[in-house]
């Protein structure tokens, strides 16, 4: 994979340089925990090409680590969607796949330790009691009455939480630190509470769960992680992750560097809110190709390597921003303007009769599969009496000087064709109009007219005997705010046009596209063949995603 110059500037290289150098370790060991409660987006994206970026970068590990320590909102499904979702990005995890779970015996043993060191007590405070003795950053906490127990009734209350002998919100375990700390997390942070949830991995074996900020330092120091890398959300919690490792017996202390998140415009980044669209059916599925999940993004048509070029564009830094759509479009863009076959296709399509044509007339015309790209090859696209252009590809009068398109009585060079001119529309009794009945000048095959006259604009067509029908679904982003989340209710910002169908035409020879295949449309955008349409899929009614529009109107229209 190659190496953007963005990773090897980024703050974290060089603190690893520095502890390589100074032989604090002399090998890296990263790792990606997330929590299995929903699909990786483009975030985790970002913590993935980070964390096994520098694995790979030397030569060192990178662990994936399920942090299931929250029973109730895991899924088996997520599991596995995380598990293909890296390899699909093309990266792959050290050795076996760990689960916070693996390590529940171990972490019950240190709490235990912390308990027996006066270090951390039960207590029977409800969880708004906890809220309210916690104080704020203007106001000190207040100690708890349970939390001068003796080391022996705290050993023995909280074997009893274990057993099962106190109802959920009863009793927890938390840390003796510090009720005044000008940190709200060191103000005794809760370790491990109770929940009479069976666990997908331990079943019924427990009834209390350690929270996240006792079990993922410990767990990184048990698998010897390096560098723990996480969002700065946690910079805080990162005394709370050294007070932790100080007070155990354990050999291994990793340290923990805090990055970015990444957020997009437009749209939304937590899983919990995704799970809403979800749910809501607000949008199909999680790979509904609107959502920034990298399945809704593969669906899309996203390339793994446009998703590690993004990622290596954005960087890492400690800045908070808010990255424009158009910079993850760019990065896809790119590499189809390379790589993508083009075709033709007619989305909004419109009947043309070339009248001086004989009916069942069929002319082969080559056409280049890429214009830049001889190496690409040609394909031989059938020209018949009947054809499709595009409804926005004529007008009856012109309006604009611009306009370079058909319109009555001027003239239009089919792409790669001949030139025609329109002479009478047919109507129907709405006044649409159905039918373009033209003439072609046969002496314009890849040639300028023999006196010379000018020819103003190239339009793509379809033989109307020679065609696919298909559905192509055009998609705009999902949100009408730069940050939709500033809402109380984030689902008042939604886009109600983010998806548009449209009934139309493609040439014959995506008969044989497969699933997943990409294609510029010439003069329409970067579409790919949807991967559900198996149920229905049949060779008459293919589905395509646009993936993204052929240049960026975005920044066209913040020019204006
Ligand atoms: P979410 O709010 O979306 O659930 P999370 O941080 O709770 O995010 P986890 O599953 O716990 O999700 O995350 C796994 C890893 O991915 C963590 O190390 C986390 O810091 C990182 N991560 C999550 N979201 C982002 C993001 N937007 N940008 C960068 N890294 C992220
Ligand atoms: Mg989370």
């Amino acid at each position: 994979m190659s190496k953007a110059p963005a990773y090897l500037n980024n703050f974290i290289i060089k603190i690893i340089n520095q502890d390589l150098a100074l032989g604090k370790y002399t090998s890296v060991h990263t790792r990606f925990p997330p929590e299995p409660n929903g699909y990786l987006h483009i975030g985790h994206a970002k913590s993935i090409c980070l964390n096994f970026g520098l694995a790979e970068n030397y030569q060192g590990q990178c662990n994936l680590r399920f942090d299931d320590t929250n029973p109730v909102k895991e899924y088996i499904e997520f599991i596995e969607s995380i598990k293909n979702d890296i390899l699909w990005l093309g990266f792959k995890w050290s050795g076996d796949i760990h689960y916070s779970s693996d390590y529940f015996d171990q972490l019950y043993d240190y709490a235990r330790e912390l308990i027996s060191k006066s270090l951390a007590y039960v207590d029977h405070l409800s969880s708004d009691e906890i809220r309210e003795y916690r104080g704020t950053l203007t106001k000190l906490g207040i100690n708890s009455p349970y939390r001068n127990r003796s080391v022996d009734d705290n050993l023995v209350l909280f074997a009893k939480m274990r057993r099962g002998e106190f109802m959920e919100g009863s009793a927890c375990l938390r840390a003796k630190i510090d009720m005044e700390s000008p940190f709200i997390v060191m103000r005794d942070p809760v370790l491990y509470r109770i929940k009479f949830t069976d666990h997908h991995r331990t079943g019924t074996k427990w009834c209390i769960y350690p929270m996240y900020d006792f079990s993922h330092c410990i767990c990184d120091a048990l698998e010897g992680i390096t560098h723990s890398l996480c969002t700065l959300e946690f910079q805080d919690n990162r005394r709370l992750y050294d007070w932790i490792l100080n007070n155990i017996s354990i050999d291994v202390h990793p340290r923990q560097y805090e990055f970015s998140r990444l957020n997009i415009e437009y749209t939304i980044m937590s899983k919990r809110k995704l799970h809403l669209l979800v749910s809501d059916n607000i949008v199909e599925c999680w790979d509904d190709p609107r959502m920034p999940t990298i399945a809704g993004l593969r669906r899309r048509g996203y390339t793994a390597a446009s998703i590690r070029e993004f990622c290596h564009r954005i960087g890492v830094t400690k800045q908070d921003n808010n990255v424009q759509i158009a910079a993850l479009e760019a990065c896809i863009r790119e590499e189809l303007n390379e790589s993508a076959p083009r075709i033709m296709a007619v989305i909004d399509p419109v009947k043309v009769i070339i009248d001086n044509l004989p009916v069942g007339y069929q002319e082969k015309i080559a056409m280049p599969n890429h214009p830049n790209k001889p190496e690409m090859g040609i394909r031989q696209v059938t020209l018949s009496r009947e054809i499709y252009i595009d409804r926005a590809d004529f007008s009856e009068i012109n309006y604009q000087k611009q306009y370079k398109r058909l319109v009555l009585g001027k003239e239009v060079r089919l792409r790669y064709a001949y030139v025609i001119k329109a002479e009478r529309v047919e109507k129907n009794e709405q006044g649409e109009i159905v039918i373009i009945y033209c003439r072609y000048d046969p002496h314009t095959l890849n040639k300028v007219p023999a006196d010379n006259r000018k020819v103003k604009g190239v339009i793509h067509w379809v033989s109307a005997t020679h065609c696919i029908v298909a559905s192509f679904r055009l998609y705009d982003k999902l949100f009408t705010l730069p940050n939709p989340v500033t809402a109380e209710d984030f689902r008042v910002n939604l886009n109600h046009k983010s998806l548009v169908i449209r009934q139309g035409v493609v040439e014959a020879s995506l008969l044989t596209t497969k699933v997943g295949e990409s294609y510029q449309f010439e003069r329409e955008g970067y579409f790919c063949t949807d991967s559900h349409q198996c149920s229905q899929f049949s060779k008459s009614r293919l589905v395509f995603n646009r993936i993204v529009r052929l240049r960026d109107t975005w920044l066209a229209k913040v020019e204006l």
